[in-house]
Protein backbone atom coordinates (compact mmCIF):
# COMPACT_ATOMS: atom_id res chain seq x y z
CA UNK A 1 0.00 0.00 0.00
CA UNK A 2 2.97 2.29 0.68
CA UNK A 3 4.07 2.03 -2.82
CA UNK A 4 0.96 2.81 -4.24
CA UNK A 5 0.45 5.63 -1.81
CA UNK A 6 3.76 7.19 -3.01
CA UNK A 7 2.93 7.14 -6.50
CA UNK A 8 -0.70 8.55 -6.39
CA UNK A 9 1.32 11.34 -3.67
CA UNK A 10 4.08 12.34 -6.57
CA UNK A 11 1.16 11.64 -9.52
CA UNK A 12 -1.41 14.19 -7.44
CA UNK A 13 1.25 16.78 -6.68
CA UNK A 14 2.15 16.97 -10.37
CA UNK A 15 -1.18 17.77 -11.28
CA UNK A 16 -2.40 19.50 -8.39
CA UNK A 17 -5.60 17.65 -8.67
CA UNK A 18 -7.91 18.23 -5.92
CA UNK A 19 -5.82 21.32 -5.04
CA UNK A 20 -7.75 23.99 -6.48
CA UNK A 21 -10.79 24.02 -5.47
CA UNK A 22 -13.60 25.86 -7.84
CA UNK A 23 -13.63 29.53 -6.80
CA UNK A 24 -17.07 29.62 -6.93
CA UNK A 25 -19.45 29.89 -3.76
CA UNK A 26 -23.07 28.43 -2.52
CA UNK A 27 -24.85 30.62 -0.25
CA UNK A 28 -27.01 29.35 2.70
CA UNK A 29 -29.53 31.58 4.58
CA UNK A 30 -30.80 30.75 7.34
CA UNK A 31 -34.49 32.43 8.19
CA UNK A 32 -34.98 31.32 11.95
CA UNK A 33 -39.18 31.92 12.23
CA UNK A 34 -41.69 29.21 12.18
CA UNK A 35 -45.16 29.68 13.11
CA UNK A 36 -44.86 26.42 15.94
CA UNK A 37 -41.95 24.01 16.53
CA UNK A 38 -42.82 20.72 15.50
CA UNK A 39 -41.71 17.91 18.22
CA UNK A 40 -39.02 16.41 16.48
CA UNK A 41 -37.00 19.95 15.30
CA UNK A 42 -34.01 21.15 17.22
CA UNK A 43 -32.83 23.91 14.15
CA UNK A 44 -32.44 27.12 16.02
CA UNK A 45 -35.32 29.45 15.38
CA UNK A 46 -37.96 31.84 17.05
CA UNK A 47 -41.65 31.76 16.44
CA UNK A 48 -42.59 34.38 14.12
CA UNK A 49 -43.68 37.91 14.73
CA UNK A 50 -43.82 40.78 12.65
CA UNK A 51 -41.34 42.85 15.06
CA UNK A 52 -38.95 40.05 15.12
CA UNK A 53 -38.96 40.15 11.61
CA UNK A 54 -38.30 43.56 10.80
CA UNK A 55 -35.11 43.24 13.23
CA UNK A 56 -33.61 40.56 11.05
CA UNK A 57 -34.34 41.93 7.64
CA UNK A 58 -32.48 44.65 8.57
CA UNK A 59 -29.74 42.66 9.86
CA UNK A 60 -29.28 40.37 6.85
CA UNK A 61 -28.92 43.39 4.83
CA UNK A 62 -25.88 44.69 6.96
CA UNK A 63 -24.41 40.91 6.66
CA UNK A 64 -24.92 40.22 3.20
CA UNK A 65 -23.25 43.84 2.40
CA UNK A 66 -20.50 43.40 4.92
CA UNK A 67 -19.57 40.18 3.05
CA UNK A 68 -19.91 41.53 -0.19
CA UNK A 69 -17.32 44.51 0.84
CA UNK A 70 -14.53 41.62 1.71
CA UNK A 71 -11.93 41.59 -0.84
CA UNK A 72 -12.54 39.25 -3.80
CA UNK A 73 -16.19 38.66 -2.37
CA UNK A 74 -17.87 40.54 -5.17
CA UNK A 75 -16.14 38.55 -7.91
CA UNK A 76 -17.13 35.22 -6.91
CA UNK A 77 -19.18 33.23 -8.75
CA UNK A 78 -22.28 31.97 -6.51
CA UNK A 79 -23.50 28.77 -8.21
CA UNK A 80 -26.46 27.86 -5.46
CA UNK A 81 -28.50 29.71 -3.00
CA UNK A 82 -30.32 27.82 -0.79
CA UNK A 83 -32.70 29.49 1.92
CA UNK A 84 -33.88 27.46 4.70
CA UNK A 85 -34.98 27.72 8.43
CA UNK A 86 -37.26 27.53 9.81
CA UNK A 87 -39.44 28.29 7.74
CA UNK A 88 -38.77 30.97 4.75
CA UNK A 89 -42.26 31.17 3.21
CA UNK A 90 -43.51 32.44 6.25
CA UNK A 91 -41.99 36.03 5.46
CA UNK A 92 -44.28 38.18 3.58
CA UNK A 93 -43.08 37.74 -0.69
CA UNK A 94 -41.86 41.64 -0.41
CA UNK A 95 -40.15 40.47 2.68
CA UNK A 96 -38.69 37.51 1.00
CA UNK A 97 -38.18 39.73 -1.87
CA UNK A 98 -36.24 41.97 -0.29
CA UNK A 99 -33.47 39.65 0.74
CA UNK A 100 -33.27 37.96 -3.10
CA UNK A 101 -32.50 41.85 -4.18
CA UNK A 102 -29.98 42.33 -1.60
CA UNK A 103 -28.21 38.88 -2.68
CA UNK A 104 -28.61 39.74 -6.47
CA UNK A 105 -27.45 42.99 -5.98
CA UNK A 106 -24.40 42.24 -4.14
CA UNK A 107 -23.09 39.00 -5.53
CA UNK A 108 -22.81 37.56 -9.09
CA UNK A 109 -25.44 34.85 -9.18
CA UNK A 110 -24.36 32.56 -12.24
CA UNK A 111 -26.90 31.82 -15.03
CA UNK A 112 -27.92 28.48 -13.94
CA UNK A 113 -27.91 29.32 -10.66
CA UNK A 114 -29.96 26.97 -8.49
CA UNK A 115 -31.94 28.12 -6.08
CA UNK A 116 -33.68 26.83 -3.38
CA UNK A 117 -36.38 27.88 -0.79
CA UNK A 118 -37.80 25.75 2.02
CA UNK A 119 -41.31 25.72 2.74
CA UNK A 120 -44.06 23.92 4.41
CA UNK A 121 -46.84 22.31 2.68
CA UNK A 122 -49.36 24.96 4.05
CA UNK A 123 -47.27 27.90 2.63
CA UNK A 124 -47.82 27.32 -0.97
CA UNK A 125 -50.74 28.73 -1.83
CA UNK A 126 -51.86 30.29 -5.02
CA UNK A 127 -50.33 33.57 -4.93
CA UNK A 128 -47.43 32.79 -3.14
CA UNK A 129 -46.48 30.09 -5.18
CA UNK A 130 -46.44 32.81 -8.01
CA UNK A 131 -44.56 34.69 -6.71
CA UNK A 132 -41.40 32.40 -5.85
CA UNK A 133 -41.45 31.16 -9.63
CA UNK A 134 -41.86 35.39 -10.67
CA UNK A 135 -38.90 35.58 -8.22
CA UNK A 136 -36.46 33.22 -9.85
CA UNK A 137 -37.22 30.20 -7.55
CA UNK A 138 -35.98 27.33 -8.63
CA UNK A 139 -36.25 24.58 -6.85
CA UNK A 140 -38.61 24.03 -3.92
CA UNK A 141 -37.64 22.07 -0.89
CA UNK A 142 -41.68 21.25 0.78
CA UNK A 143 -41.02 19.68 4.21
CA UNK A 144 -44.00 16.99 4.18
CA UNK A 145 -42.86 14.41 6.94
CA UNK A 146 -45.31 11.98 6.47
CA UNK A 147 -48.45 11.22 4.77
CA UNK A 148 -49.95 9.01 7.55
CA UNK A 149 -52.45 11.43 9.68
CA UNK A 150 -51.46 10.01 13.31
CA UNK A 151 -47.87 9.88 12.62
CA UNK A 152 -48.33 14.01 11.15
CA UNK A 153 -49.78 14.65 14.64
CA UNK A 154 -47.24 12.58 16.24
CA UNK A 155 -44.54 14.47 14.93
CA UNK A 156 -46.33 18.00 15.42
CA UNK A 157 -47.08 18.90 11.87
CA UNK A 158 -49.80 21.45 11.06
CA UNK A 159 -52.34 20.86 8.50
CA UNK A 160 -53.15 17.52 7.34
CA UNK A 161 -52.49 14.54 4.69
CA UNK A 162 -54.98 16.02 1.78
CA UNK A 163 -54.41 20.09 2.35
CA UNK A 164 -50.44 18.64 1.75
CA UNK A 165 -50.96 16.81 -1.11
CA UNK A 166 -53.27 19.64 -2.71
CA UNK A 167 -50.59 22.83 -1.85
CA UNK A 168 -47.76 20.29 -3.45
CA UNK A 169 -49.60 19.92 -6.76
CA UNK A 170 -50.52 23.56 -6.84
CA UNK A 171 -46.90 24.67 -6.96
CA UNK A 172 -46.75 21.30 -9.66
CA UNK A 173 -49.19 22.78 -11.15
CA UNK A 174 -47.62 26.82 -11.45
CA UNK A 175 -44.73 25.05 -12.84
CA UNK A 176 -41.90 24.07 -10.21
CA UNK A 177 -40.66 21.23 -11.96
CA UNK A 178 -37.44 20.84 -9.13
CA UNK A 179 -39.42 19.86 -6.15
CA UNK A 180 -38.15 17.94 -3.31
CA UNK A 181 -40.59 16.32 -0.19
CA UNK A 182 -38.30 15.78 3.29
CA UNK A 183 -39.86 12.49 4.36
CA UNK A 184 -39.38 11.04 8.15
CA UNK A 185 -38.79 7.32 8.72
CA UNK A 186 -38.15 5.68 12.15
CA UNK A 187 -41.22 7.43 13.89
CA UNK A 188 -42.31 5.58 16.82
CA UNK A 189 -44.98 2.96 16.29
CA UNK A 190 -44.57 3.37 12.73
CA UNK A 191 -44.97 1.03 10.50
CA UNK A 192 -43.06 -0.31 6.98
CA UNK A 193 -46.60 -0.65 5.51
CA UNK A 194 -46.95 3.21 6.89
CA UNK A 195 -43.72 4.09 4.88
CA UNK A 196 -44.77 2.33 2.16
CA UNK A 197 -48.00 4.62 1.85
CA UNK A 198 -45.87 7.86 2.65
CA UNK A 199 -43.64 6.95 -0.51
CA UNK A 200 -46.64 6.01 -2.71
CA UNK A 201 -48.02 9.42 -1.32
CA UNK A 202 -44.95 11.24 -2.32
CA UNK A 203 -44.48 9.79 -5.52
CA UNK A 204 -48.24 10.32 -6.88
CA UNK A 205 -46.80 14.01 -6.73
CA UNK A 206 -44.58 13.67 -8.99
CA UNK A 207 -41.53 15.59 -7.51
CA UNK A 208 -37.87 15.17 -8.61
CA UNK A 209 -36.08 14.88 -4.91
CA UNK A 210 -36.84 13.06 -1.90
CA UNK A 211 -34.98 13.25 1.48
CA UNK A 212 -35.76 10.31 3.60
CA UNK A 213 -34.08 10.92 6.87
CA UNK A 214 -34.26 8.42 10.28
CA UNK A 215 -35.70 10.47 13.35
CA UNK A 216 -33.00 11.57 14.99
CA UNK A 217 -33.88 12.57 18.90
CA UNK A 218 -31.91 15.86 19.77
CA UNK A 219 -31.61 17.37 22.93
CA UNK A 220 -34.15 20.26 23.79
CA UNK A 221 -36.64 18.66 21.50
CA UNK A 222 -40.53 17.46 22.85
CA UNK A 223 -39.10 14.28 21.29
CA UNK A 224 -36.29 14.14 23.32
CA UNK A 225 -38.08 14.95 26.70
CA UNK A 226 -40.81 12.31 25.77
CA UNK A 227 -37.81 9.82 25.34
CA UNK A 228 -36.18 10.34 28.66
CA UNK A 229 -39.44 10.23 30.49
CA UNK A 230 -40.23 6.54 29.12
CA UNK A 231 -42.99 7.65 26.96
CA UNK A 232 -41.77 5.81 23.88
CA UNK A 233 -38.58 3.90 22.68
CA UNK A 234 -36.55 4.65 19.63
CA UNK A 235 -36.43 2.31 16.68
CA UNK A 236 -33.50 -0.88 17.33
CA UNK A 237 -31.11 0.46 13.76
CA UNK A 238 -31.34 -3.05 11.96
CA UNK A 239 -35.68 -2.35 12.02
CA UNK A 240 -34.58 1.21 11.07
CA UNK A 241 -32.29 -0.38 8.20
CA UNK A 242 -35.87 -1.92 6.72
CA UNK A 243 -37.64 1.54 5.69
CA UNK A 244 -34.37 2.39 3.81
CA UNK A 245 -34.50 -1.03 1.93
CA UNK A 246 -38.21 -0.40 1.26
CA UNK A 247 -37.15 3.23 0.19
CA UNK A 248 -34.52 1.32 -2.63
CA UNK A 249 -37.36 -1.17 -3.38
CA UNK A 250 -39.87 1.81 -4.51
CA UNK A 251 -37.73 4.45 -5.72
CA UNK A 252 -35.02 1.83 -7.69
CA UNK A 253 -38.01 0.35 -10.13
CA UNK A 254 -38.15 4.20 -11.31
CA UNK A 255 -34.96 4.44 -11.99
CA UNK A 256 -34.48 7.28 -9.26
CA UNK A 257 -30.43 7.40 -7.70
CA UNK A 258 -29.82 7.44 -4.29
CA UNK A 259 -26.96 10.23 -4.80
CA UNK A 260 -26.25 10.35 -1.23
CA UNK A 261 -27.12 8.27 2.20
CA UNK A 262 -30.58 10.20 2.60
CA UNK A 263 -31.24 11.61 -0.67
CA UNK A 264 -32.53 10.08 -3.46
CA UNK A 265 -32.86 12.10 -7.19
CA UNK A 266 -34.59 11.34 -10.95
CA UNK A 267 -32.10 11.80 -12.79
CA UNK A 268 -30.43 15.20 -13.37
CA UNK A 269 -32.34 16.12 -10.30
CA UNK A 270 -29.46 15.90 -7.58
CA UNK A 271 -29.27 18.98 -5.47
CA UNK A 272 -26.43 20.85 -6.35
CA UNK A 273 -26.26 23.23 -2.93
CA UNK A 274 -26.05 19.69 -0.80
CA UNK A 275 -23.53 18.59 -3.01
CA UNK A 276 -20.98 21.03 -2.22
CA UNK A 277 -21.44 20.08 1.19
CA UNK A 278 -20.23 16.57 0.47
CA UNK A 279 -17.82 17.89 -1.68
CA UNK A 280 -15.90 20.35 0.24
CA UNK A 281 -16.82 22.79 -1.69
CA UNK A 282 -16.73 26.44 -0.17
CA UNK A 283 -20.31 28.23 0.80
CA UNK A 284 -21.48 30.92 2.99
CA UNK A 285 -23.91 30.65 5.75
CA UNK A 286 -25.71 34.26 6.37
CA UNK A 287 -28.31 34.76 9.21
CA UNK A 288 -28.44 33.60 13.20
CA UNK A 289 -26.80 30.01 13.43
CA UNK A 290 -25.65 30.15 9.44
CA UNK A 291 -22.42 27.80 9.44
CA UNK A 292 -19.45 28.39 6.63
CA UNK A 293 -16.84 27.31 5.03
CA UNK A 294 -14.95 29.67 3.14
CA UNK A 295 -10.92 29.73 2.51
CA UNK A 296 -9.99 26.94 4.80
CA UNK A 297 -11.94 27.61 7.81
CA UNK A 298 -15.34 26.43 8.90
CA UNK A 299 -17.02 29.55 10.73
CA UNK A 300 -20.60 29.41 12.52
CA UNK A 301 -23.27 32.74 13.73
CA UNK A 302 -24.30 32.89 16.94
CA UNK A 303 -27.22 31.36 17.54
CA UNK A 304 -29.28 34.07 18.86
CA UNK A 305 -31.66 36.34 16.80
CA UNK A 306 -30.87 39.03 19.59
CA UNK A 307 -27.20 39.29 19.37
CA UNK A 308 -27.13 38.58 15.75
CA UNK A 309 -28.96 41.92 15.27
CA UNK A 310 -26.60 43.87 17.91
CA UNK A 311 -23.60 42.71 16.43
CA UNK A 312 -24.66 43.70 12.76
CA UNK A 313 -26.07 47.33 13.79
CA UNK A 314 -22.63 47.95 15.41
CA UNK A 315 -20.87 46.95 11.76
CA UNK A 316 -19.30 43.31 12.86
CA UNK A 317 -20.01 40.18 11.31
CA UNK A 318 -22.03 37.93 13.80
CA UNK A 319 -19.59 34.80 14.15
CA UNK A 320 -19.30 33.15 17.35
CA UNK A 321 -17.17 30.05 16.32
CA UNK A 322 -14.17 29.85 13.77
CA UNK A 323 -11.71 27.16 12.96
CA UNK A 324 -8.99 27.07 10.26
CA UNK A 325 -8.28 23.88 9.26
CA UNK A 326 -4.51 22.72 8.29
CA UNK A 327 -4.63 20.66 5.39
CA UNK A 328 -4.80 17.46 6.93
CA UNK A 329 -7.56 18.21 8.94
CA UNK A 330 -9.36 19.09 5.57
CA UNK A 331 -8.30 16.27 3.99
CA UNK A 332 -10.00 13.95 6.49
CA UNK A 333 -12.98 16.09 6.62
CA UNK A 334 -13.47 16.01 2.93
CA UNK A 335 -13.67 12.02 3.17
CA UNK A 336 -16.01 11.64 5.86
CA UNK A 337 -18.07 14.08 3.71
CA UNK A 338 -17.59 12.71 0.67
CA UNK A 339 -18.36 9.17 1.74
CA UNK A 340 -21.84 10.24 2.15
CA UNK A 341 -22.24 10.56 -1.24
CA UNK A 342 -23.02 6.77 -2.87
CA UNK A 343 -19.98 7.30 -5.30
CA UNK A 344 -17.44 7.14 -2.81
CA UNK A 345 -14.42 9.37 -2.50
CA UNK A 346 -11.07 9.16 -5.04
CA UNK A 347 -8.66 6.30 -3.40
CA UNK A 348 -5.83 8.85 -3.87
CA UNK A 349 -7.67 10.87 -1.09
CA UNK A 350 -7.21 8.37 0.96
CA UNK A 351 -3.40 7.53 0.28
CA UNK A 352 -3.22 10.91 1.02
CA UNK A 353 -4.78 10.82 4.02
CA UNK A 354 -2.90 7.23 5.14
CA UNK A 355 0.41 9.25 5.16
CA UNK A 356 -0.71 10.32 9.07
CA UNK A 357 0.18 6.21 10.66
CA UNK A 358 -3.01 6.28 13.00
CA UNK A 359 -5.44 8.08 10.30
CA UNK A 360 -4.49 4.80 8.04
CA UNK A 361 -4.85 2.28 11.39
CA UNK A 362 -8.28 3.22 11.39
CA UNK A 363 -8.71 3.15 7.77
CA UNK A 364 -7.47 -0.34 7.61
CA UNK A 365 -9.80 -1.61 10.77
CA UNK A 366 -12.81 -0.33 8.78
CA UNK A 367 -12.01 -2.20 5.73
CA UNK A 368 -11.41 -5.16 7.78
CA UNK A 369 -14.53 -4.67 9.48
CA UNK A 370 -16.68 -4.37 5.98
CA UNK A 371 -17.35 -0.77 6.48
CA UNK A 372 -15.81 0.38 3.38
CA UNK A 373 -15.16 -1.18 0.49
CA UNK A 374 -12.05 0.02 -1.65
CA UNK A 375 -11.73 -0.54 -5.36
CA UNK A 376 -9.15 0.57 -7.68
CA UNK A 377 -10.30 4.02 -7.80
CA UNK A 378 -12.51 5.09 -5.29
CA UNK A 379 -13.77 3.93 -1.46
CA UNK A 380 -17.33 3.69 -1.15
CA UNK A 381 -19.08 2.16 2.30
CA UNK A 382 -20.44 -0.85 2.50
CA UNK A 383 -24.21 -1.54 3.35
CA UNK A 384 -23.52 -1.99 6.98
CA UNK A 385 -21.02 1.40 6.55
CA UNK A 386 -24.33 2.88 5.44
CA UNK A 387 -26.63 1.69 8.17
CA UNK A 388 -23.69 3.38 10.19
CA UNK A 389 -22.00 6.09 8.65
CA UNK A 390 -22.25 8.86 11.72
CA UNK A 391 -19.44 5.98 13.68
CA UNK A 392 -17.48 5.34 10.35
CA UNK A 393 -17.32 9.39 10.34
CA UNK A 394 -16.04 9.82 13.81
CA UNK A 395 -13.48 7.03 13.52
CA UNK A 396 -12.22 8.53 10.48
CA UNK A 397 -11.88 11.91 11.92
S1 LIG B 1 -41.50 23.74 10.17
FE1 LIG B 1 -39.44 22.89 9.83
S2 LIG B 1 -38.05 24.32 10.82
FE2 LIG B 1 -40.11 24.82 11.57
S3 LIG B 1 -40.29 23.67 13.46
FE3 LIG B 1 -41.12 22.33 11.85
S4 LIG B 1 -39.37 21.09 11.16
FE4 LIG B 1 -38.54 22.82 12.34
Amino acid sequence: MQDEMNATKQMSERSGEHDDLPADLGIYLHVPFCIKRCHFCAFYLVLHEEQRVEQYLQAIEQEIALYASQPGMRERTVATVYVGGGTPTVLRPEQLALIFSNITSRFYLSEQCEITVEATPESLKDKYVDFLQQAGVTRLSIGIQSFDQQERTMLGLSGTRAEAKANVQNAKQAGFSNVNLDLIYGIPNQTVQSWEMTLGYALELDPSHLSCYALSLEKGTRFYNEFRRGLFEVMDPDHEACFQEQAEVQLETLQWSRYELSNWAKPGFACQHNLRYWRGLEYLGLGPSAQSFVSDSRFGNVSSLEHYSKYLMTGQLPIASKEVLSRFQREKERIVFGLRLLEGVPIDWVYRASLDESWAESYETLVEEDYLLPTERCVQLTRKGRQFADTVGMRLL
